[in-house]
């Protein structure tokens, strides 16, 4: 038949300001820089032309473009446009066929999966479409090299800081409405969006690389184009697309490269369990089975011990892997194989596309766990180097341990995830941060007895720890204000094994007395605004408290990034005495003490007790005062306060 390039396909735009009509018009970026434009077929039907199959107006082109050099050959491309089922596909392109098509019962989806061999060369694959008696069209598929840099995911060299983006700096307070979006700018509304972006993060990596940390985990950037509650990010309507009321996945890109160049490297927060009810998929499902419970909302138990459980029920197992999260997040069924493809592509598209870090893959537990098996394992083959957290929101580390590359499951589960966050021991540092003097043991027993219990993980270290996060109460106001025990609980994070995770707004103490409304622990961080009296950025209008501890956490984590022996070196803990818990790091080169005590006076440590740790040793410095401590004349901890002492060789 006779072939014509798709009127309307990848026209080169370079007006960005095209863009601003949000939802006219779709645009993807290659990654060579350049912009495209790609017609959205509902404006052609807003015009009441009429669409004949082969003449359809592709809506998308899901992923935008691809790679060659993946071990996994197979691509899976949808497309999307009216009346597409029915149209043939061939590829034309050296190393590049169509294995297959998917034709599936709503129509306006097609399937196609491409196998690229391991020699194809990158360039542009013309994907044909055609159908009897219509006239054919071609669509250019661009396949790049795979980028150069390395992939390495982020490690116990790390400290992670997480910023929620709707609320740390509004850089653009141009985009901050979109037009075609609802959920307009309200900041006085806890619940509302308040602007924060990708230009406000960008502007601030200096800051945030100061402080000491390398490595960001912003909550979701993608598009949620939901009626109301949309600042979390959690309810995605487009998988590909960064919400414009943050930027542009251009924008995502660039933000990823200036803080590699600052040493930072950023984690992605995917969800893979749930899309917004506003999504396509939900008005327009490709299959009937496409979202769980027949795309009717079912509330979803949050029984997450069921995945391991051998005495659970089938219903049971059901309703905590399929139903809904809530009445605006529908159940994604990824037992659908069309849909775990989509879904896996999407995670490595996002790695490759931006240069992540990273991954924070959303509420684990209650993703279908055989998807997530094979998930993690598709992404560690692409990127053995690559770091991947799960969000497993239990206490118990039977649970969390579960999930851990490398577990030997009594149900033979295989996981590829490398890396869970560590929530039993942040239950057990609150606990021992605040309980009352228990009448038998000491208020560490619990946080004791549960890092021993880091037998059940392949590997601990792993493993991201933190005191709290997006929904979690603010550590200040965990620890009711209170700065010694504040500063306990971050040099515990510094100094203990795994990789430390940090909220946004915990280093100047940023709290939410009296309430644990996510708006309010998810408050815009002072001075990412314009006009806001504090700014603390620069200090201006901070509290002595909140500048102190400021520099304490830019002390503690920048100490931290050179201290070889907190990334690499192993962990020895003592049996908590009284108000206090000791405990060691050490490898050949450098060995640290770390002891705090809760208590309101001073313990005097019998050095005795720790020769195991000590031989050798004759001073102590400590990290956070300067003192330096002879052993043998005595090693006071002062009333409710923490040593890190860096122990230096002699005989006493
Ligand atoms: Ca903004």
């Amino acid at each position: 038949g006779q072939r014509k390039h798709h009127a309307l396909v990848l026209a080169p735009c370079d007006d960005f300001s095209v863009m601003r009509s949000y939802r006219t018009g779709l645009a993807a970026a290659d990654a060579t820089g350049g912009y495209y434009m790609r017609a959205v077929w509902i404006s052609i039907l807003a015009l009441g032309i009429a669409a004949t199959a082969a003449a359809a107006d592709l809506a998308s082109v899901e992923p935008r473009n691809w790679w060659t050099g993946f071990e996994h050959r197979e691509l899976q491309i949808l497309f999307t446009g009216p009346e597409i089922c029915g149209l043939s596909v061939r590829a034309d392109h050296p190393g590049v066929r169509v294995a297959r098509t998917e034709r599936v019962a709503n129509c306006r989806y097609l399937f196609v999966y491409l196998d690229i061999a391991s020699d194809a060369e990158p360039g542009t694959v013309n994907i044909e479409f055609s159908a009897p008696g219509q006239e054919d069209f071609v669509e250019p598929y661009v396949l790049l090299p795979r980028r150069e840099e390395s992939r390495t995911g982020f490690s116990t060299e790390d400290a992670i800081y997480l910023i929620t983006p709707d609320r740390f700096a509004n850089g653009d307070p141009g985009n901050d409405a979109i037009e075609g979006l609802p959920d307009k700018p309200d900041r006085d509304n806890p619940f509302g969006r308040h602007g924060g972006d990708i230009a406000g993060i960008e502007a601030h990596l200096d800051y945030i690389a100061e402080l000491g940390f390398t490595a960001v985990w912003v909550n979701p950037l993608l598009e949620n184009a939901m009626p109301k509650y949309s600042y979390h990010g959690y309810a995605i309507t487009d998988l590909y697309t960064v919400d414009p009321r943050f930027g542009s996945n251009e924008h995502f890109r660039a933000l990823v490269a200036a803080a590699r160049d600052r040493g930072i490297k950023v984690i992605m927060d995917q969800v893979d369990n749930h899309v917004g009810s506003s999504h396509d998929w939900i008005a327009e499902p490709p299959t009937a089975d496409w979202i769980n419970f027949g795309n009717s909302f079912v509330y979803g138990s949050r029984a997450r011990t069921t995945n391991m459980d051998p005495y659970a029920a089938r219903t049971d197992i059901r309703l905590n892997a399929d139903g809904w999260f809530s009445r605006s997040m529908p159940d994604l069924n990824q037992n659908n194989a069309l849909l775990a493809d989509y879904l896996i592509q999407n995670s490595i598209w996002w790695i490759e596309f931006a240069g992540l870090g990273g991954i924070r893959q959303d509420t684990y537990p209650h993703n279908d766990k055989h998807f997530m098996a094979e998930w993690s394992r598709r992404i560690m083959t692409e990127y053995p180097d690559f770091n991947i957290v799960g969000e497993e929101w239990s206490s118990n580390p039977v649970v969390t341990s579960y999930w851990q590359a490398g577990k030997v499951n009594h149900d033979g589960y295989v996981s590829s995830l490398p890396s869970v966050f560590d929530f039993p021991v942040q239950a057990a540092l609150l606990e021992a941060l605040t309980a009352t003097k228990p009448d038998q043991g000491t208020v560490w027993d619990p946080l004791y007895e549960v890092i021993g219990m880091d037998f059940l993980y392949p590997d601990p270290n792993n493993l991201v720890i933190f005191a709290d996060n997006h929904d979690k109460s603010r550590i200040y106001t965990v620890v009711d204000e209170d700065p010694d025990l504040f500063r306990m609980a971050m040099v515990f994070l510094a100094t203990m094994r795994g990789i430390p995770q940090v909220y946004y707004g915990t280093e100047i103490l940023m709290s939410n007395p009296g309430t644990e409304s996510h708006g309010i622990i998810r408050s815009d961080f002072p001075g990412g605004w314009d006009g806001d009296s504090r700014n603390a950025f620069t200090g201006k209008g901070l509290t002595q408290s909140e500048r102190d501890a400021q520099q304490f956490m830019r002390m503690l984590f920048n100490w931290r990034k050179s201290a070889a022996v907190v990334h690499h070196g192993k962990f020895m803990h003592y049996t908590p005495l009284e108000d206090t818990y000791v405990y060691f790091r050490y490898d050949a080169e450098a060995s640290l003490m770390i002891a705090m005590n809760r208590g309101t006076s001073a313990v005097d440590l019998d050095a005795k007790r720790f020769s195991e740790r000590l031989q050798g040793f004759a001073y102590g410095s400590d990290v956070l005062s300067g003192k330096r401590y002879d052993i043998a004349s005595g090693l006071t901890v002062p009333a409710r306060s923490v040593l890190l002492l860096e122990l230096e060789p002699g005989t006493p």
